[in-house]
């Protein structure tokens, strides 16, 4: 692609916030978007002595993005590799670490993983649809979903300011088709929907039904927090 072609495409699907710029795209029989990229300012420092590296090629890592106008996007990111010319150093050859696009063998992008977790919390869209949407397996949705919550949620800190607590329960199937479903209790600080500051914020998701875990839940804070909710 041109120059300003990139550009227009890097706007529609705002790669360049995810830390790459399109260089070409194509649809696939099963209705796939394709998209290629490079790497934005790829870190050249050599993983072991820290100097910069020589380029030497590139390899093609393939991860599935958020659709793009309602269809499964695949991402193949073209990751630079270099080779370490420091004399004492073991290394040889190492890749750009892109871990600001995709944790090391995660299969979807890190935005993707965002995604997952508001399409089901906050659109209460199902796991298969999630799945579907994405044009992956039901069960890494799910993994992933999971993960991702506990990941999101707990950051230390993640109480600090929270005076509006909202709860809300959702019946969440553990198995696909005949399976038993389960229930989960999702806490949410709606402090700045109140104040009129921001979105509500997922606080935490745990297994059960609502009023035993907010009891559980509660009583698991310190008194100050208890306090000002
Ligand atoms: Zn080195």
């Amino acid at each position: 692609m041109n120059e300003p072609t990139c550009l227009i495409a890097d706007t529609i699907c705002r790669t360049v916030e995810l830390g790459v710029t399109i260089t070409g795209a194509a649809v696939d029989a099963e209705d796939r978007t394709h998209i290629f990229c490079e790497v934005l300012d790829p870190d050249r420092r050599c993983p072991d002595c820290n100097m910069a590296g020589q380029p030497r090629d590139r390899v093609a890592r393939v991860l599935t993005d958020t659709p793009a106008a309602g269809h499964p996007v695949l991402l193949h990111v073209a990751v630079p590799r270099f080779v370490c010319h420091t004399s004492d150093c073991s290394r040889s050859v190492f890749h750009a670490r892109i871990d600001h696009i995709a944790r090391a063998r995660a299969v979807v992008t890190n935005r993707t993983k965002r995604w997952i977790v508001q399409r089901i919390v906050v659109d209460k869209m199902s796991v298969a649809a999630v799945a579907a949407n994405l044009g992956i397996a039901w069960r890494t949705v799910n993994t992933i979903a999971t993960d991702a919550a506990r990941a999101l949620v707990y950051n230390g800190d993640h109480l600090d300011g929270v005076r509006c607590l909202g709860v809300d329960e959702h019946k969440w199937k553990h198995v696909r088709g005949q399976g038993d479903s389960s229930f989960v209790t999702v806490l949410i600080d709606l402090t700045t929907v109140i104040d009129g500051t921001g979105p509500a914020r997922l606080l935490d998701m745990i297994g059960g039904r609502s009023k035993h875990v907010l009891k559980t839940w509660m009583a698991a804070r310190d008194q100050q927090f208890r306090d000002r909710t």
